[in-house]
């Protein structure tokens, strides 16, 4: 029985905060790996202005997992198109995989307000929801049978980056070298 753990994100971008969590769920839960799953078209966040391509957020993922092992960047949700349900994901894991066991990694943030996400019964059906405590949601869990993993707190989100990188401030160390390295190259955040 594989055990795969499913990190899903808009990775706009990706930072070392993604990072910690990823590598230490991986390890704390044994997983054979843990999938940074890049969402095709964030249903919550399309009313935000200059929402990256969804092929520069999968590169700087890729990017940023390469060396690291038990970590991988997935484009299924890409892949698939159109509005990203997370339902949708774990289904077409499940058909494929019969002998998988999932499990579903959500900041606490995130956690908290699983029950507006679209079927979310289904969700923690399919998946074993994994929570990581996150700086500004301490704490909040969610109202659904979950696990908790102990994580090194960053406060850190893609919104500060991007604040940050606006008014023209370093990124390194924020970021992993070789997703910084593309959005230098690609100018992105410019
Ligand atoms: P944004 O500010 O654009 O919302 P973000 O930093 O919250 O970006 P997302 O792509 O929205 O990143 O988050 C993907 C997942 O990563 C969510 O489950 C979120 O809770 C989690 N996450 C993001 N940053 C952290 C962090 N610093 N510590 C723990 N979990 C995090
Ligand atoms: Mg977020």
């Amino acid at each position: 029985m594989s055990r795969i753990g499913i990190f899903g994100g808009t990775f706009d971008p990706v930072h070392v905060g993604h990072i910690a969590v990823a590598v230490r769920v991986q390890a704390a839960l044994q997983l054979d790996r843990v999938e940074l799953m890049v969402a095709n078209e964030p249903w919550q966040k399309l009313d935000r202005p200059r929402l990256s391509p969804a092929q520069d957020r999968l590169a700087m993922v890729e990017a940023a997992v390469e060396d690291i092992d038990g970590v991988v960047a997935s484009s299924v949700e890409i892949d698939r198109g159109g509005l990203t349900y997370t339902v949708d994901t774990l289904k077409a894991y499940r058909g494929d995989n019969p002998g998988v066991s999932l499990f579903l990694i959500l900041g606490s943030d995130a956690a908290a307000s699983i029950d507006t996400w679209h079927r979310y019964e289904e969700i923690a059906e399919m998946a074993e929801i994994v929570v990581v405590d996150r700086p500004g949601a301490m704490g909040q869990r969610p109202p659904v049978a979950h696990q908790v993993v102990d994580c090194p707190l960053l406060d850190l989100s893609s919104t500060q980056v991007r604040q940050w990188a606006d008014a023209g401030q370093p990124l390194d160390g924020l970021i992993p070298p070789a997703a910084l390295s593309y959005i230098r190259q690609e100018g992105l955040y410019e």
